[in-house]
């Protein structure tokens, strides 16, 4: 189980060390850094979330949040030892999203990644793959190929946002009827087959040769466009 990485930037081994046992609990990947120049290297690597102590040996906390707002907008959960300091942090808008003051409680900041992740991931909701070609925008149920928009319908809609949101699961068309419309019925496996073959229609370059929506034989459908990173 992964639901994302996490770079822990703190000093405090002791700290560290629990934020990280209770992340890793909740199935998380963390990399911890102790000081700002670990921190930075680390941020060559690919991060879902930060968690960054202001108060660091080498660097300011602020400064390394300042840097990293300059290109990303990955989410930061500022740690602070003082209530002094949490006035900091509001006052001056260094950019981060959420903050916690010491000492706080590990299960406490474990909800607020969560939490944090939902928001962003709700925000960000339009995603695109191979490289632009295929866009899909679930707050405006909108799909755009090769930058032109493609009508679909909300059926149709529905299943290819089902596959998208989990590239390479295999659905059986039993599930998918299912989460389309929540209920079975019979001759669903038909009804699939001619929504798939619509849709293929609508984004594939060759619908013989996918390159979104592959057939797995016997079993079902599978999505297989790259998500690009953002
Ligand atoms: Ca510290």
């Amino acid at each position: 189980m992964n639901n994302g990485r996490i770079l822990v930037v703190e000093d405090e081994k002791k700290i560290a060390d629990i934020v990280k046992a209770y992340l890793e609990k909740d199935g998380f990947s963390v990399t911890e850094a102790p000081t700002g120049q670990q921190a930075v290297s680390a941020l060559k690597n690919r991060f879902d979330l930060i968690i960054l102590d202001l108060m660091l040996p080498d660097m300011d906390g602020e400064d390394i949040c300042r840097t990293i707002r300059k290109d990303s907008d990955i989410p930061i959960i500022m740690l602070t030892a003082k209530s002094e300091e949490e006035e900091r942090i509001k006052g001056l808008g260094i950019g981060a999203d959420d903050y916690m003051v010491k000492p706080f409680s590990p299960r406490e900041l474990a909800a607020r990644v969560k939490a944090l992740l939902r928001r962003v991931k709700g925000v960000r909701q339009s995603v695109s793959f191979n490289k632009g070609d295929l866009v899909i925008d679930s707050s405006r149920f909108e799909v755009k190929k090769d930058g032109s928009p493609v009508v679909f319908t909300p059926t149709e809609f529905k299943l290819l946002q089902c596959l998208a949101e989990r590239p390479e699961q295999v659905f059986s068309r039993l599930q998918l009827v299912n989460i389309i419309l929540g209920y079975d019925f019979e001759g669903y496996d038909r009804t699939i087959d001619a929504h798939i073959k619509n849709i293929r229609h609508k984004i594939e370059e060759d619908p013989r040769n996918p390159s979104y929506i592959k057939t797995v034989y016997g079993m079902g459908y599978r999505f297989i466009g790259r998500p690009d990173e953002d």
